[in-house]
C-alpha cells in the first residue's frame, strides 16, 4: 500500500453534505472559511478560482467568464495567450519542492 499520492479526502459539502473530490475551501470575508462543492460555490458568490467571496463586486457579477474573480480570470486569460511559455503561472502546483 503506498500513501504517497493518498490526497483526495472525501470531505462533504458544508452546503448540501455531498461527498465530493471537487471541494474547495471558501473564505469569507470576515475570515471564517467553509467547505463547497463546484456547484454550490456557483450559488454562493465565492470565486471558482481561488473561493474568495465576491458576490456584489461587479467585476465578478459581470465577469465574462462566470463564477471566477478580477485575479482568476486574469491568470485564465493569460494562460490561454501564453500557453507556449508560460506554463508555470496557473495555480502554483508543484510536487516537487
Ligand atoms: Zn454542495
Ligand atoms: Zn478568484
Amino acid at each position: 500500500m503506498s500513501n504517497k499520492e493518498n490526497t483526495l479526502i472525501h470531505d462533504a459539502c458544508d452546503e448540501c453534505g455531498n461527498k465530493t473530490d471537487g471541494l474547495m475551501t471558501c473564505h469569507f470575508v470576515d475570515g471564517e472559511t467553509t467547505k463547497l462543492c463546484p456547484d454550490c460555490i456557483i450559488d454562493s458568490g465565492f470565486c471558482l478560482g481561488c473561493g474568495e467571496y465576491c458576490s456584489g463586486i461587479s467585476s465578478f457579477d459581470f465577469s465574462d467568464i462566470p463564477g471566477y474573480c478580477d485575479n482568476c480570470r486574469d491568470e485564465i486569460k493569460s494562460n490561454f495567450d501564453e500557453d507556449e511559455n508560460n506554463k508555470e503561472s496557473y495555480c502554483g502546483y508543484n510536487e516537487n519542492t
